[in-house]
């Protein structure tokens, strides 16, 4: 846990979060500010500041994310398929410092990966 950390806050259950599922190792709620008809994230419930910094340690919680994401996804309605976004450090424009995978979809294809 990392006391400054918001998604740690969201874990530990002192900020808010509309749940999709949750085990022992990680959690899913929808994205406060959604970027397509469903959005949510992916986390691992431990502090893992990003992709860049995961190691082989942390391969069990690392694979249940994807493992598990297919059947989060059916559960929000996408059943047709979705994207997974991790962005990574400065150039991956990532916001918050806690491991995190998008899951996006909705009724119509996504469009191109990147807007350039
Ligand atoms: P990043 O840019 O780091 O990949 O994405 C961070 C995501 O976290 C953003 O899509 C943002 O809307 C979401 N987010 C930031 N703070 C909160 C929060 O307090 N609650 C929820 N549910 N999502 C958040
Ligand atoms: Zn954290």
């Amino acid at each position: 846990m990392s006391d400054n950390c918001i998604f740690c806050k969201i874990v530990k259950g002192e900020i808010p979060s509309r749940k999709v599922y949750e085990d022992d190792d990680i959690l899913a709620f929808h994205d406060i500010k959604p970027a397509a008809p469903v959005h949510f994230l992916i986390i691992p419930k431990m502090h893992i500041e990003s992709l860049d910094t995961a190691d082989m340690s942390q391969q069990l919680v690392l694979g249940k994310m994807l493992a598990k994401a297919g059947e989060l996804a059916r559960s929000q309605g996408l059943t047709d398929g979705f994207r997974t976004i991790v962005n990574t450090g400065r150039i991956g424009c990532q916001e918050v410092y806690h491991l995190h995978m998008h899951i996006l979809g909705g009724p119509n294809p996504l469009g191109v990966m990147l807007a350039h």
